[in-house]
């Protein structure tokens, strides 16, 4: 979260206003019940955490994306699961109460089509997402009661191995999907709901695969072959992605070694808290977070190496498998790409690299969409 370098020509501003642009990540909701603070209003970086509100979505830079319903990986015991379970649903009643604040300017999306609906209206979209589905505990039948909240993208699992999968950054318990996992993936696709298979561990996405009946959507993931980590994808699965119809949303995090101190995880612990900060200790932490990025930035990387990332994936998945998530509000954003008042420079610099129109459209939103279309089509009520 730094200040930004670029400043987009015109030409490339107009393109990027006028596609249809969604991100396939959005940690917002950790802000909505914060003290003194509305989304509907505009806040700036130099004084404030936010990556994203209405008005800065609302200049052309970003029509919508997958608010997401987070819960940290808890013990695996059925009052921890009934515990997490009510706290996603509070988070779902969140966005909601948040949707109805704002009727004229977003609204809740189920389908592809609502998207190009509320797009035509000029409101923003809001999908929501679940990221870790832990809160399912053993009950796979949990899924409907997401899906009838208006959840339409899930993944199995977030930073540490659950009841479902395996994730990428813990020692696996079930060398992929466990059984349970494997039931949650088949109620996901008689829902219709889309897979998420971010976070997860390789084996966990060879198993999403080979099992779905419907193409994948990585929300926020980025190349292992660009950085080397296992939260990110190598080429050979990118390429099974691809082959398979699904689309890897490309992010700005795990461009570089993650640089975590005490004093960073201290700021992270109070961010993910940050709706019961007073107006007052927000303001300390967004000092306190933009004096850490000045001193020693969580991420190295930069738009350039960003740039190079979302070219290469584009490169050995072809522009029909690629999208954009700036993992924004939880942990994303860059030098160069700190919030969304910043996307404009990719469509310039993609448009340098020679993609057109339609390519920009297929990245900024139609890919995702088609995604879910493709999963709508496959659920059986
Ligand atoms: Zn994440």
């Amino acid at each position: 979260m730094t200040g930004a370098l670029a400043s987009p020509s015109e030409h490339a501003r107009q393109v990027h206003a006028r596609l249809l642009k969604l991100d396939g990540h959005l940690d917002a909701p950790i802000h909505f019940m914060r003290q003194g603070w509305s989304i509907g209003e505009r806040h700036d970086l130099s004084t404030d955490v936010a990556q994203l509100d209405f008005p800065r979505m609302e200049d052309g830079n970003l029509n919508g994306g997958f608010f997401v319903i987070y819960t940290p990986q808890g013990p695996l015991t059925p009052t921890d699961y009934d515990r997490v379970f009510a706290d996603a649903c509070r988070r779902s009643e969140e966005i909601d109460a948040t949707l109805a604040a704002f009727p004229d300017r977003i609204g809740l999306a189920l389908t592809a089509q609502d998207a190009e609906r509320l797009h035509a209206q000029n409101r923003l979209i809001c999908f929501k997402s679940i990221e870790n589905s832990y809160p399912i505990g053993d009950d796979v039948t949990r899924l409907e009661t997401f899906y009838k909240l208006g959840v339409r993208l899930a993944g199995p699992v977030h930073s540490r191995t659950n009841q479902l999968a395996d994730s990428a950054t813990d020692a696996p318990r079930w060398g992929g999907l466990s059984p349970l996992g494997k039931e949650w993936l088949g109620a996901m696709n008689r829902l219709g709901m889309m897979i998420d298979p971010s976070h997860a561990s390789d084996a966990a996405f060879d198993d999403m695969l080979s099992l779905s009946r419907a193409p994948l959507l990585l929300s926020h993931s980025g190349s292992r072959s660009v950085f080397d980590t296992e939260r990110n994808l190598d080429d050979g699965r990118l390429r099974a992605l691809a082959q398979a119809g699904g689309v890897l949303c490309f992010t700005t995090i795990y461009l570089s070694d993650l640089h975590m101190t005490p004093e960073r995880g201290a700021l992270m612990r109070k961010l993910g808290l940050i709706h019961r900060l007073t107006p007052d200790e927000q303001a300390a932490l967004a000092r306190d977070w933009n004096a850490l990025d000045a001193a020693e930035p969580m991420w190295t990387a930069g738009l350039d190496q960003f740039m190079a990332g979302l070219l290469h994936v584009i490169d050995v998945a072809g522009i029909d498998h690629v999208a954009f998530s700036g993992d924004f509000d939880g942990g994303g954003g860059i030098d160069g790409l700190a919030d969304v008042t910043d996307l404009p420079v990719i469509t310039e610099r993609l448009i340098e690299a020679g993609l057109d129109e339609a390519d920009l459209a297929k990245l900024w939103g139609q890919n995702i969409l088609r995604v879910l279309r493709d999963n709508e089509a496959a659920a059986r009520p």
